[in-house]
């Protein structure tokens, strides 16, 4: 597909369709507390009456496991409704402040109110979640909106414009395609932009915004490196990095993208990741049903490439484990390789099922080697060491920082989820979606008598004779 913007057949439909979600808004039926509740619902019973045919379509576009579907899409999903249902009136309450004493009596507080009309353009690695989370938070904060799947995985966004139609009718519009449809979008004055992808696309859809003034969530990705000591279970590190990287045979935005660590504390994570591997899916990766696919044959073809170079003649990588491919199927076996910081892999966000080890000299090493780069969308920290915990706190910027796990942070509904610098603006899930998707309203309410305020009002009397 070309990558030129490019107007479309459909453009027409598209301005329509974003007219009829601003009416819908303009009506002020999305900002009862009700209705948001009852399409929150609804979408809990679409995914929950479609769950078969949203994996299915998983399956088809990413050989997702039913099981991986269920943890990391639609679950996820289901819970991530259930969190916001069980709290969105206390998020929704107003919050008061206090009134400086010159000013009382006076009641001043703050509350939110929906933006509008919320665009939200999703990627093909979590095609329905990532649609969808945002979705729930634009909803929850009393907007209407349109939502534009990722083209690259067709089943997926096939299901999606089956099924929101028939549950959410009023609230979201699916728009499928591809650049010409999302440059047709983007040309309309939306009151919210949620775009998740790369950062070129990301500047696409910022430098669109800006024409109308729209305020945008950019979800973006990178390199989000690990960083392993001596001081942890290293079996236990290796299972731990083993899941977080191959799940979705790599494709995921906060997967582990390379590894540093001291020579000994990498030698003893690749003494233990082949076994982790092994424990996830079997000596034969191919032949395992928990083990996905890579998108397009366009993307087989980088990692393929990225390890065929890397592995060359004239390059210092050494393979500890895996590194079969084929074509046919897209697969790419989980593989680990030792390569140094010039390496082809570490050039930019890997985004496939290998893993890199780079060494360096220890901690304060590993820092400025995070910190000469992009900060990253996350970073994983294994160290029982509570000064390296500290010196990573402090001393590094990332959308996320965990210890002892990769991933799991997304797993907690109360914390924010998204990037920073290049890695991305704002976030999102839970009280922090609904945050994301209203405006915070200054509000001061002050009696008209006793009129406190007379006491600064022209004319200043001495104050005037006196100048
Ligand atoms: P993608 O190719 O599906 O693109 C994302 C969206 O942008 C699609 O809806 C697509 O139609 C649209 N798009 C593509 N080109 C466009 C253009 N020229 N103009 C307007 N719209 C356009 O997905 P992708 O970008 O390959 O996704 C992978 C990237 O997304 C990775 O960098 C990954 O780290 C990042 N990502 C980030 C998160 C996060 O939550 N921070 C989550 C998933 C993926």
């Amino acid at each position: 597909m070309s990558e030129q913007p490019s107007t479309t057949d459909t453009a027409p439909a598209i301005k329509a369709t974003v007219l009829a979600a601003r009416q819908i808004f303009d009506s002020g039926v999305s900002r009862s507390i009700e209705w948001r509740l009852a399409q929150l619902q609804a979408m809990n019973r679409m995914l929950t009456e479609h769950q078969v045919e949203f994996s299915n379509a998983l399956a088809a576009d990413l050989g997702k496991h039913p099981s991986e579907s269920w943890l990391t899409e639609i679950g996820f999903l289901t819970a991530e409704i259930a969190h916001t249902i069980k709290h969105l009136r206390g998020w929704l309450a107003p919050s008061s402040v206090s009134v400086p004493l010159a000013l009382q009596p006076a009641k001043a507080s703050t509350i939110l109110e929906p933006l509008g009309v919320v665009l939200v353009i999703a990627p093909w690695n979590y095609p329905i979640q990532l649609l969808l989370a945002p979705v729930i938070g634009a909803l929850a904060a009393g907007n209407t909106v349109v939502a534009k799947p990722s083209e690259i995985a067709t089943s997926s966004s096939s299901a999606l414009a089956r099924w929101v139609p028939h549950y959410l009718s009023g609230a979201v519009t699916i728009v499928e395609g591809g650049i010409p449809e999302t440059t047709a979008l983007l040309e309309e004055r939306f009151d919210h932009i949620f775009y998740t992808g790369n950062g070129r696309v990301g500047r696409i859809v910022m430098a669109a915004a800006a024409k109308h003034l729209t305020p945008v969530s950019l979800e973006l990705g990178g390199k989000s490196p690990v960083y392993v000591d001596e001081s942890v279970d290293m079996a236990a590190a290796a299972a731990r990095i083993a899941w977080g990287k191959f799940m979705n045979a790599g494709q995921t935005c906060v997967a582990p993208d390379y590894v540093l660590g001291t020579e000994n504390a990498l030698a003893s994570l690749a003494q233990e990741l082949p076994g982790a591997i092994h424990a996830l899916y079997g000596a034969e990766p191919s032949h395992s049903l928990a083990y996905g696919r890579m998108i397009s044959d366009g993307a087989f073809e980088r990692i393929a490439g990225l390890l065929a170079t890397d592995l060359g003649e004239n390059r210092d990588a050494v393979l500890v484990s895996g590194g079969d491919t084929d074509a046919a199927t897209r697969y790419i076996e989980p593989t680990v390789v030792h390569v140094d910081a010039e390496a082809a892999l570490m050039e930019g966000e890997i985004f496939g099922p290998v893993l890199p080890l780079v060494t360096v000299a220890g901690v304060e090493d590993a820092i400025a080697f995070i910190t000469a780069r992009e900060k990253p969308l996350s970073l994983y920290v294994f160290s029982e060491d509570q000064t390296v915990r500290k010196a990573f706190t402090e001393r590094t910027s990332s959308g996320a920082l965990t210890f002892g796990v990769p991933v799991a942070h997304l797993l907690v509904p109360g914390l924010p989820f998204g990037g920073v610098g290049e890695s991305g603006m704002g976030s999102y899930h839970g009280r922090h979606s609904v945050e994301t998707f209203s405006h915070r309203k200054a509000v001061l309410e002050k009696a008209l008598s006793p009129d406190t305020l007379s006491l600064v009002y022209p004319p200043f009397g001495s104050l005037t004779k006196q100048i």
